[in-house]
C-alpha cells in the first residue's frame, strides 16, 4: 500500500515489508517514510489547519458517519487484515472491527455535542455589562502515534475525536501493523475528507518521531505505547499538551463468594486475548485461599484446553505473538521466575512466536514477571488470606490502567474499588472489559490524561473565550 502525505498517495523507492508473525510469509509493502517527508507532512499539515477547522459541524459527522459505514460495509477484509498483519485471530479481529464502527460512530455523535457554557461576567463587581461565553475550538495539529496491538481501532480512537474537533492530523501507525491504518485513511477519504487534512505517514519511530515530536507545529501529541517510547517522547515534546496512554500489569482479586465459574473463564479470555499483548489483560490474579485450589484447577482446565495456532483458521483461540524476538522475551520472563521458585501450572514452550498460554504459581514480588508488563500470553496466580495484603500487592507495581475484583459481598466490592491504584476498577468482569465511549487510561506508569472518545475531544480542543462589554446594557 502507499502512504498519504501532502494530499496525495505516494510510494518511495525504500520499503516496508510487512510480514504474517504466524508464518513469515509477506502480506503486503509500504514506504519508509524520510526526514524530508517528515517536513512535508508537517508542512502540509500545519497548511490543512484552516481547511480542518472550516470543516462544519455536520461535515465532520458525514465524514466520520460515512467512514463507520465503510468499515461495517466492508467488516470482513478489515478484519482479515488485523488478523494478517497483526497478532490477532479472525475471531477477535472482527470483534476489533466492529468495535471501530463504535468508535467512529461515537466521535461522529460527539462532534455535535463539542459546546462551551456561558460566562457570568457580572458575578462580581467590575463585570458590570459584559457578557460571554467559551467554545470548544480546535489545538491545530495532532500528532497521533499509534501501536501494533489494536492496528485498526486505536487508529480510530485517535482520528475519530481530531477529526471532529476540526483538526489536522499526522498520523504515524506501528511499523508491523500500518495497513489496516491505511484502510481507515482510505475509508475517511472515501467518506469524503479532504486529503490534506489527515498525513498518514509510515515508517520507523525511531528515525522519524524525534523530529516528529519535538516540531512546534504539533500542538498535541496523542501517544499509545510502552512506558520507554512514551518517556522518550515526553522528554523531546518541549511545549505541547500531551496525552500518553502506556502499558500495564493488570491485578485481579478473587473473594471467597465470587462467582468462580464467571470469574476464571472471563480471566482466562482476559489473560490471552490477542496472545496477551492487550493494555488491560489480565496478568496477576490473587485469589481467597479458601477458594483457591477450585479456581486454581478450573483455570488451568479452561487454559490448557486453548486452541493455538493459524489466526485464520475459525477454531483457533490465540495467535502468535507479534514477533519471535518478543515471544523469547516472554519465554525468558518465565524462565527467570521458574529460577525464583515459580511453578509452572500449563503451558510454559514455545515455537517460533507462538508462546503457548501459560499459568505460574509461586512468582515472587522480585521477579520481571510480577513487576513488569509482560505483554504476552501468560498469568500468575496467588492464594491470599487478607485482603488488604492482596489490594497491596495489587498494588506494588509501577502501572495502573485496569484493575477488577469478583465478590458478592458489597462491602468487600467498595474495599476493592477504593483500594485498587487503577484509572478503572471493574467489579466482576475481567480487566479487559472496556466501552469505548468511557474516560479510559491511567495513573502512575500507565500514562497521562484520558482517552474514550468525549475525553479525548476535551484533550483535542481548547477553551476560548468571548466577552462582549456592551456599555448600553
Ligand atoms: P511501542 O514500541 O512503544 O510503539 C508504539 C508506537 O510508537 C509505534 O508507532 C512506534 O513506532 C512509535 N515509536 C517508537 N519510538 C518512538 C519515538 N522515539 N518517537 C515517536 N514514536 C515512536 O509500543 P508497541 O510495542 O507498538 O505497543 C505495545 C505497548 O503499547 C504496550 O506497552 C501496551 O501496553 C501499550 N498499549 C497501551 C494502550 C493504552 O491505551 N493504554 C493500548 C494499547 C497498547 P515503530 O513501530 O516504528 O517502532
Amino acid at each position: 500500500m502507499r502512504m498519504l502525505l501532502a494530499g496525495e498517495w505516494v510510494d518511495r523507492a525504500e520499503t516496508i515489508d510487512v510480514r504474517d508473525p504466524f508464518d513469515g510469509s509477506l502480506v503486503d509493502t509500504v514506504p519508509s517514510a524520510s526526514p524530508e517527508d517528515v517536513e512535508t507532512a508537517l508542512a502540509a499539515a500545519d497548511r490543512a489547519r484552516e481547511t480542518a477547522r472550516r470543516m462544519t459541524t455536520f461535515e465532520r459527522w458525514r465524514v466520520l458517519t460515512g467512514a463507520a459505514a465503510i468499515v461495517r460495509d466492508n467488516l470482513e477484509d478489515f478484519a482479515r487484515t488485523i488478523a494478517r498483519e497483526g497478532s490477532k485471530t479472525i475471531r477477535e479481529a472482527r470483534k476489533e472491527a466492529r468495535r471501530t464502527v463504535n468508535t467512529l460512530t461515537i466521535s461522529a455523535e460527539e462532534a455535535k455535542r463539542l459546546n462551551g457554557e456561558t460566562i457570568p461576567f457580572d458575578s462580581f463587581p467590575g463585570g458590570e455589562q459584559r457578557r460571554g461565553h467559551f467554545q470548544r475550538v480546535p489545538v491545530g495539529v495532532v500528532l497521533a502515534i499509534t501501536p501494533f496491538n489494536d492496528p485498526l481501532n486505536l487508529v480510530a480512537h485517535k482520528l475519530g475525536p481530531a477529526i471532529a474537533g476540526g483538526n489536522a492530523v499526522i498520523l504515524k501507525p506501528a511499523t508491523v501493523t500500518p495497513l489496516s491504518a491505511l484502510k481507515l485513511t482510505e475509508a475517511l477519504l472515501a467518506a469524503g475528507l479532504p486529503s490534506d487534512v489527515l498525513q498518514t505517514l509510515t515508517g520507523h519511530g525511531a528515525v522519524l518521531g524525534d523530529t516528529l515530536v519535538a516540531d512546534p507545529r504539533v500542538r498535541m501529541i496523542s501517544f499509545t505505547g510502552g512506558l520507554e517510547a512514551g518517556r522518550r517522547i515526553t522528554a523531546r515534546a518541549g511545549l505541547k499538551k500531551i496525552g500518553m496512554e502506556l502499558g500495564s500489569n493488570s491485578p485481579v482479586v478473587v473473594w471467597k463468594d465470587a462467582d468462580l465459574e464467571w470469574a476464571a473463564e472471563t480471566c482466562v479470555s482476559g489473560a490471552f486475548w490477542a496472545a496477551g499483548q492487550n493494555c488491560i489483560g489480565v496478568q496477576r490474579i490473587y485469589v481467597q485461599r479458601e477458594v483457591y485450589d477450585r479456581f486454581r484447577d478450573r483455570f488451568v482446565e479452561l487454559t490448557r484446553a486453548y486452541k493455538i495456532g493459524d489466526k485464520l483458521d475459525e477454531a483457533t483461540d490465540m495467535g502468535p505473538m507479534i514477533t519471535e524476538t518478543e515471544a523469547e522475551r516472554v519465554s525468558s520472563w518465565i524462565a527467570e521466575a521458574v529460577a525464583m521458585g515459580a511453578t509452572v501450572l500449563a503451558g510454559g514452550g514455545r515455537t517460533g512466536a507462538l508462546v503457548e498460554p501459560t499459568v505460574l504459581e509461586g512468582v515472587p514480588e522480585t521477579a520481571t514477571i510480577h513487576r513488569e508488563e509482560v505483554f504476552g500470553p501468560t498469568v500468575n496466580l496467588y492464594p491470599f488470606d487478607d485482603l488488604d495484603e492482596a489490594i497491596r500487592s495489587a498494588n506494588s507495581v509501577d502501572y495502573g490502567l485496569h484493575a477488577a475484583g469478583f465478590a458478592r459481598d458489597v462491602e468487600v466490592c467498595f474495599r476493592l474499588i477504593e483500594g485498587l491504584d487503577a484509572g478503572s476498577v471493574l467489579i466482576n468482569d475481567s480487566t479487559d472489559y472496556r466501552l469505548d465511549s468511557m474516560p479510559f487510561g491511567g495513573i502512575k506508569g500507565s500514562g497521562l490524561g484520558r482517552e474514550g472518545v468525549r475525553f479525548s475531544l476535551q484533550e483535542m480542543t481548547e477553551p476560548k473565550v468571548v466577552c462582549w462589554y456592551l456599555p448600553g446594557l
